[in-house]
């Protein structure tokens, strides 16, 4: 079976595409230039890869010539999106190629691809969560910022662009009623080594925020890194894409991925127990109470089975970053 990646040289497309390939599929990563895609093709290297060039996702039609040329797609896994904290412009850079991007895709599979079976769009924990509301985000809790609110910063910005852009999938649904089967993922922060070793010299999106979290120099350092202090394993995100494209089960279905706190002292607790020597920085000095989980992912790991540990996320990613000799 063929799947299409979309942002297939980041973090997640590149771990989606090797799982893929592990799995038997043929993969199509659609990636933003030429370059990006011969570099990918090395790092991948696998006879059933290959890759398609889309600049820009907001473009009416961007991915008509794709669908037409490639019959075979039966599941299309939509990840790209803008994930740099843009600190102007913000609408054109962050909220249109999000929302359009997501629309123009659906629009082409409508008018191209008419054996597609199972859409895959990834959000992201953020489009649940109320920040200063004390209720907990389950699989049926929406973010309630405004599109306006969005425009003021990178980060709401980023919030509203995964937040309106997931609306578009569940109107395409409720509207559309299309033969294919839909499912959207949302993830907190994403950490876990990277599939293709090559890739932990320019680490991107949430891995380098991992790494820069690490190499904190002072504690306030490693906690401003953490700001957002909910994570997910890559490998369950990862699953989650694949279940939702092989069980009909996920049809319909928001799958919520947050495995609870990771800040700054349950890393330094971490390095501290089992790497003794990289930090001189102590987990709760000064002794501070750690956040609240603000997430309810028990549905999700109801059908995908308990997610990874947070302490095996964050040993694993870091000996891979040990191993390369980035930390
Ligand atoms: P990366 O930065 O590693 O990858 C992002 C991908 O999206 C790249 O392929 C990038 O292309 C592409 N992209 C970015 N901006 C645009 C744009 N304006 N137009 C077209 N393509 C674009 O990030 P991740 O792999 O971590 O993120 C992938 C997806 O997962 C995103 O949708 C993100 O919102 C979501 N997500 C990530 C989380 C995380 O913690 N990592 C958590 C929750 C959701 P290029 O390389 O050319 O820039």
């Amino acid at each position: 079976s063929t799947a299409l990646v979309t942002g297939a040289n980041g973090f997640i497309g590149q771990a989606l595409t090797y799982q893929l390939l592990q799995d038997g599929y043929k993969v199509i990563g659609q990636v933003r230039s030429t370059e990006k895609g011969k570099q990918l093709s090395a790092l991948v290297d696998d006879t059933s890869f290959s890759y398609v060039v889309v600049p820009t996702l907001e473009q009416k039609g961007a991915f008509d010539k794709v669908l037409e040329e490639n019959h075979q797609i039966e599941t299309i896994f939509h990840i790209a999106s803008p994930v740099t904290k843009f600190k102007d412009d913000i609408e054109s850079k962050m909220l249109i190629p999000a929302i359009e991007g997501t629309k123009n895709i659906l629009k082409s599979i409508t008018d191209k691809a008419p054996q597609l079976k199972h859409f895959v769009y990834t959000s992201s924990s953020i489009a649940q969560l109320n920040y200063g509301a004390d209720a907990i985000a389950d699989e049926d809790s929406w973010s309630d910022i405004t599109y306006e609110e969005s425009k003021v910063n990178g980060f709401t910005g980023y919030a509203g662009s995964k937040k309106f852009a997931e609306k578009e999938v569940w109107k395409f649904r409720n509207e559309q009623k299309p033969s294919f089967t839909i499912t959207t993922i949302l993830p907190s922060l994403v950490f876990g080594p990277q599939a293709y070793e090559g890739s932990i010299f320019h680490l991107t999106s949430s891995a380098s925020v991992f790494e820069s979290a690490i190499k904190s120099k002072t504690k306030e350092e490693m906690e401003a890194a953490l700001a957002f202090p909910y994570v997910i394993d890559i490998r369950d995100v990862v699953k989650a894409h694949i279940f939702a494209a092989e069980n009909e089960q996920a049809d319909g279905k928001r799958l919520s991925l947050s495995n609870g706190v990771v800040n700054a002292d349950t890393i330094l607790k971490i390095l501290n127990d089992n790497f003794p020597e990289k930090t001189t920085l102590k987990a709760n000095d000064p002794a501070k109470p750690a956040p609240i989980n603000l997430f309810n992912s028990q549905r999700t790991q109801a059908l995908l089975g308990p997610f990874i540990s947070p302490e095996k996320t964050v040993i694993d990613t870091i000996e891979q970053l040990i191993k390369n000799k980035r930390f």
